[in-house]
C-alpha cells in the first residue's frame, strides 16, 4: 500500500520535473510570443517525451500543429555540448545557443526534405528551441510509428521509403537516423526527426548512408522482405 502510494509520488515528481526541464522561464516566453503572434493558438497535448525533446500538439484556428521542443537543460544534449562549451575559445557559446542551432539545423533540414517532395511534416517557424512543423495525425490521435503500424503491405512500403531515402540521396542529403522509430505511417510513411541530417559533403554521409539502409533492411526482413543491403545501396548511389 505505501509501496504504491511512494510509487505514485515518485511518478508524479519525475513529471513536474520533466515538465520544468521542458518549460523553462526562456521556453515559456518564447511560447508566450508564438502566441501573441499568432503562430500557435494554445498548446494541446503531449504527443512524447523523449530525451533531447518534447513533442506537443498544438491548435492553430480549427487546425493542430506539432511542436517539438528541445530542452535547454538536460545534462545530454547529442553529446555535442561537451565538445564546445568549457573551451576556451567558445567562451561565448552558451549551451541554450547550441541548442538553439540544432533546433534550427532540424527546421533547415525539413525545409530540404520537403522541398525535395520527400513527405517530412512541412516546417512552420523555428524559434529558440521550439520548432513548429505540420503535425502528422488524426484529430483524435497522432500518426504511429512504422514499429507499431500494422503495415499492409510491406513490400510497398518498403520500396516506398528507400525511393525517399535515394530522392534525398540524389538531393545531397542522408537522414542519418532511419529506422522504424522515426518513420511514421499516416496513409503514406512520413519521415521525421531529422535534426542530425546531413549534406552529402559531410565526410561520414556515405557510412550514415550505409547505416541508414542497413536498419531498414534489417527491420523488413521481419516481414520477409528479403533484399541485400549492397543492392538497395547500389540502387540509391547509381542513377
Ligand atoms: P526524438 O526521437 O528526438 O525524441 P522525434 O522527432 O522522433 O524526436 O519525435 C518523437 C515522437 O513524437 C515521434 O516518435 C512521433 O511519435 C512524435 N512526433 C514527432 N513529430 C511529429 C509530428 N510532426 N506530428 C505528429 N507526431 C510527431
Ligand atoms: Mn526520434
Amino acid at each position: 500500500m505505501f509501496d504504491k502510494i511512494e510509487k505514485v509520488e515518485r511518478k508524479k515528481k519525475e513529471i513536474q520535473k520533466t515538465y520544468s526541464e521542458v518549460f523553462d522561464k526562456q521556453t515559456l516566453l518564447s511560447l508566450t510570443k508564438m502566441i501573441s503572434d499568432k503562430t500557435i493558438d494554445s498548446v494541446d497535448f503531449p504527443i512524447s517525451t523523449g530525451k533531447e525533446a518534447n513533442v506537443f500538439r498544438a491548435k492553430k484556428d480549427s487546425k493542430y500543429l506539432a511542436l517539438k521542443i528541445y530542452r535547454t537543460s538536460t545534462a545530454v544534449f547529442k553529446d555535442l555540448t561537451k565538445y564546445i562549451v568549457g573551451d576556451p575559445r567558445f567562451r561565448n557559446v552558451k549551451k541554450k545557443n547550441i541548442v538553439y542551432i540544432w533546433a534550427r539545423k532540424e527546421y533547415k533540414n525539413l525545409k530540404k526534405l520537403s522541398d525535395l517532395g520527400i513527405p517530412v511534416p512541412t516546417p512552420v517557424v523555428c524559434r529558440d528551441n521550439i520548432l513548429v512543423m505540420e503535425y502528422i495525425g488524426t484529430e483524435s490521435t497522432p500518426a504511429p510509428m512504422l514499429k507499431n503500424a500494422e503495415i499492409k503491405n510491406p513490400e510497398k512500403t518498403f520500396k516506398t521509403i528507400i525511393g525517399y531515402m535515394k530522392k534525398a540521396y540524389k538531393g545531397g542529403i542522408v537522414h542519418a537516423d532511419m529506422s522504424e522509430y522515426n518513420i511514421l505511417m499516416h496513409k503514406r510513411p512520413v519521415v521525421i526527426d531529422v535534426g542530425q541530417a546531413v549534406l552529402l559533403k559531410h565526410p561520414a554521409s556515405e557510412d550514415l548512408l550505409e547505416r541508414d539502409v542497413k536498419n531498414i533492411v534489417t527491420y523488413f526482413r521481419k516481414f520477409n522482405v528479403n533484399v541485400s543491403e549492397k543492392e538497395i545501396l547500389m540502387n540509391i548511389r547509381g542513377g
